[in-house]
């Protein structure tokens, strides 16, 4: 019984939830704007101003009394009031634990009036079991719509106003739930007044891409990528279909949690982890696999195929088929982050024309600003600090590989004709005039290996400047993942086993990475066991060709593959620790900082980052390029 409450009411339990609720009606009475205003983030003062239908005078007492006799019995205690919630009783509820004014006026009134409850603590307490609260109802002007203010949140409930955290993180949280209301609501216009202060202004009659960049700050736009999905399986039973439309942030802007993320269902603001895994999915390779892209996804689907009821207060939703669901997710934010060029720009993206050096755009936007360094317009030209300021990618590794480091020579990459027109020198060049290559450039023309570490090469946009190392990383990375997904990494049988020693503590270790070793197609089992003063001996058997093509020393990888488990204490059963060990497999498959490449490997190179490199990032997420745009030159050479 209490249970079914739950799952079906509504819940106050914060000034957000107050808001929710509020222009949730205001919504529901036709309203095509909506204001809100806060005062210490809720908990003083709430006030909602709608354009809606307005409540005739007569029926304003029926507003803020619980209708339905056999909910309220349950109520007896105010805390649980606040806690519980009811359908149909928001009013009611809120009514009961703040001090409520409602002044409306009907479409076809002549005049308003304005309803405010009365009394003290007290009389609240003793009243809310039975007869409702006591008002008074007096005359008021205005237009037609209605104002609802809520004062004094808590006031008479102690115990609930002691779990409402700062003014200020309950101001985030109600910025938030409008947020969400406004991006599921792209035709109706939203304010929001915060201590005096408008904070959102969002005009009404807004298409969803509109909407969804002035709500997720529109000085992101460069970093948004939009989303889509139209994927109906036709007559399967529950008839499974799915639309999606939605914005990715690129890698420059994810956050180190979800709550960038902002996922629609129906028209209704949800929480759900199948979506949030197939977002990470999605941008994985491309991305520090610790942090979550921001996000914005709307899906539409037929109204059996998901519940969205499961439970009000979190909002999650049970799809039918949440695999369904999960794979449409995840191919359609890949397939748009493969077309999207990711490489960074080395100054960053220009400010948004409306504000040409402003400080900040409202705080709505700010709350949704990427890391510092990004998204931001350079301060001073001739110091040029977004390229300076830029961490520089470091050519090391992240793991210790000493005993690799002789085994591996230049020639890694395979030796494949160079596509003419992309090497430096290239006699396809030689034929053009120099006018016409600046005209017509190639993709990638003119490269140059500076320091063994880096090539510079023109694309149409400006210079790309690779990181030689994090860029071949990213490529096996790809080959690696493909080959491990369609079964066919090979492996090769040593002729003579390898062997290394080891600890004996590290035994177990081994043999709880078995199943993990045998995914990837390494094959090892202890030799000599253990005894007094001996030292156990393992041997591998096989090992995986392409590193063995690479030269990768087999007793080494083994190593260090149980040194990671040690450090990281992978449990091998783990999605995570296959990830890290490709990864670890990438670092050292990829040729180095130090290696001198030859042309037709440079060319090869930047061939193979054409397949898989319109994204930008190695695996660990450190960018593996980064784009001196023409105009980053001009303004580096004030020449604008
Ligand atoms: P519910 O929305 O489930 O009906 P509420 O307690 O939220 O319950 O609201 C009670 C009633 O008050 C609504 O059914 C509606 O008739 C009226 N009401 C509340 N807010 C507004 C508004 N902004 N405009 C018009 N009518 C409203
Ligand atoms: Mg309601």
């Amino acid at each position: 019984m209490v249970a079914s409450q739950i799952a079906a009411g509504e819940v106050i339990e914060r000034p957000a939830s107050v808001v929710k609720e509020l222009v949730e009606n205001a919504l529901d009475a036709g309203a095509t704007r909506v204001r809100v205003e806060l005062e210490q983030g809720g908990t003083e003062l709430i006030r909602v101003t709608d354009d809606g239908s307005g409540i005739p005078e007569t029926e304003l007492p029926l507003a803020v009394t619980a209708h339905a006799t056999s909910k309220i019995e349950t109520t007896a205690d105010l805390d649980r009031i606040a806690t519980m919630g009811f359908r149909g009783e928001a009013l009611a509820s809120i009514a009961s634990v703040a001090r409520v004014e409602i002044r409306s006026r009907a479409r076809a009134a002549a005049a308003g009036a304005e309803l405010a409850i009365a009394g003290d603590v007290a009389d609240l307490r003793a009243r809310a079991d039975e007869s409702g609260p006591r008002y008074t109802i007096a005359p008021a002007s205005g237009p037609v719509g209605t104002r609802i203010t809520v004062r004094n949140l808590f006031f008479a409930t102690p115990a609930r106003r002691k779990f409402l955290k700062t003014p200020q993180t309950e101001r985030g949280r109600c910025l938030d739930a409008l947020r969400d209301l406004a991006l599921a609501h792209p035709a109706i216009g939203f304010a929001l007044v915060s201590e005096g202060r408008q904070t959102l202004d969002l005009p009404p009659d807004q298409t969803l891409r509109a909407r969804a960049l002035a709500v997720l700050g529109p000085e992101l736009e460069p970093q948004l990528i939009e989303v889509h999905a139209d994927e109906h399986a036709g007559d399967h039973e529950g008839g499974r279909g799915l639309t999606l439309w939605g914005l990715v942030g690129t890698p420059a802007i994810a956050r180190a949690t979800a709550s960038h993320q902002r996922l629609f269902v129906n028209g209704r603001a949800v929480r759900d982890r199948a979506i949030q895994h197939a977002l990470k999915e999605a941008f994985r390779g491309l991305m520090d696999p610790s942090r979550h892209p921001t996000a914005a996804l709307v899906i539409e689907m037929t109204p059996e195929a998901v519940d969205v009821n499961v439970h009000p207060a979190k909002a999650e939703v049970r799809f039918r088929d949440s695999g369904f669901v999960h794979s449409v997710v995840r191919a359609a934010v890949k397939r748009a982050l493969l077309d999207a060029d990711l490489t960074p720009t080395a100054l960053g993206p220009l400010p948004p024309p409306e504000s040409p050096s402003a400080p900040g755009p409202a705080a709505s936007a700010r709350d949704w600003s990427p890391l510092p360094g990004t998204g931001r317009a350079p301060s001073s030209l001739g110091s040029a600090p977004g390229f300076f300021d830029r961490p520089v990618p470091a050519p090391g590794r992240r793991l210790d590989f000493a005993s690799l480091q002789s085994a591996l020579q230049p020639d890694p990459l395979p030796n494949d004709v160079p596509p003419s027109g992309t090497v430096h020198g290239g006699s396809a060049h030689d034929a053009l005039g120099p006018e016409e290559r600046v005209l017509r450039p190639d993709p990638l023309a003119g490269v140059l290996q500076v320091h063994d570490a880096y090539l510079l090469a023109e694309d149409d946009q400006g210079v790309v400047i690779i990181d030689q190392h994090a860029l071949h990383e990213r490529v096996m990375f790809e080959m690696i993942s493909a080959r491990l997904a369609s079964g066919n990494l090979e492996t090769q049988r040593l002729l003579v086993p390898e062997t290394l020693d080891v600890a004996e503590s590290q035994l177990e270790r081994l043999s709880q990475l078995a199943p993990l070793l045998e995914r990837i197609g390494v094959e090892a089992e202890p030799i000599a066991p253990a005894g007094p003063g001996r030292t156990p001996v393992v041997a591998i058997h096989a090992f995986p060709s392409f590193l063995f093509e690479k030269r990768v020393d087999p007793a080494g990888f083994l190593r260090d593959l149980i040194d990671l488990a040690e450090a990281r204490g992978l449990v091998p059963s783990q999605e995570e620790a296959l990830r890290e060990v490709v990864d670890m497999m990438s670092c050292k498959a990829a040729v180095k900082a130090g290696d001198r490449l030859t042309p037709p490997e440079l060319a090869r190179l930047l061939e193979l980052r054409e397949e898989v490199e319109r994204s930008s990032s190695c695996p660990h997420g450190r960018p593996t390029s980064i784009r001196l745009t023409l105009t980053d030159l001009e303004k580096l050479f004030h020449r604008r």
